[in-house]
């Protein structure tokens, strides 16, 4: 068994303990692996071991990826890092999901930008909920406003809300963070019914997110291995 495949079945196997620990079914939540800055090659022995749904961080680097796997067409790329405008066209035509919206320009943008064979863009609205420091993602306050103006626009579906908190080790305050998000996520449920996905958790606070209801944790360094930052642009 290659590493990656071996890694791959520990993060399934701690969704399945995660999500029983809080009577819920593993299939309830989706596995995103996220790969920026692994090469193809990575990528193609996670999907030789089963994984379909991936996770790329920088625009012109997932591009490049999603042509070089473009032999397989049922694998699903979702954009996860920060967005510029000028950036948008290039995730609007190449990606499924976006989980950073965070205004309505951008929004705007992709939904415009849609190529029209396509299906509508999968969007999350990205939450600032508990990094003073970041600069992505929007006030929860603010977040149902955007969410009306992201109904409205034709070629995109808003499936509901994704956040990245600060790094903290302490579970119980993890949790607390969690929770918070997943209240925002009932709510929004409530005003629109199509809202499925709670975007939360990642190698170091996935049990926690679980516990608080996360569907879809984005998982890089515990599939991959630790990310070497080597190459000098990214974007
Ligand atoms: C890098 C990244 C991840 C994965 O983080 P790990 O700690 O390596 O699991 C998840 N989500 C986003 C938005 C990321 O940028």
């Amino acid at each position: 068994m290659t590493s990656i495949e071996h890694n791959l079945q520990q993060v399934r196997e701690r969704i399945a303990a995660a999500a029983a620990r809080c009577g819920r079914a593993p299939e309830e939540i989706t596995l995103v692996a996220v790969s920026k800055t692994k090469p193809a090659g990575a990528i193609a022995e996670a999907i030789a071991a089963g994984q379909r749904v991936f996770g790329e961080n920088y625009v012109q680097e997932g591009v490049e990826k999603v042509a070089a796997l473009a032999a397989h067409p049922d694998v699903q790329w979702h954009f996860i890092g920060p967005l510029q405008s000028n950036k948008s066209r290039l995730v609007a035509e190449h990606f499924a999901w976006c989980h950073t919206v965070d205004r309505l320009r951008i929004a705007q943008r992709l939904s415009d930008q849609r190529p029209a064979h396509l299906p509508p863009l999968n969007v999350l609205i990205q939450v600032n909920i508990s990094d003073e420091h970041s600069k992505s993602g929007i006030m929860l306050e603010a977040a149902g406003e955007l969410a009306q103006q992201i109904a409205a626009l034709p070629h995109l579906r808003l499936r509901g809300l994704m956040a990245i908190p600060a790094p903290e080790q302490d579970y119980a305050r993890q949790l607390a963070v969690c929770q918070q998000m997943a209240d925002a996520f009932r709510a929004l449920q409530r005003d629109y019914p199509a809202v499925d996905t709670l975007s939360l958790g990642m190698s170091d606070d996935m049990d926690a997110a679980i516990a608080a209801g996360s569907t879809m944790v984005r998982i890089g360094t515990a599939i991959f291995g630790a990310r070497e930052y080597a190459r000098p642009s990214q974007q």
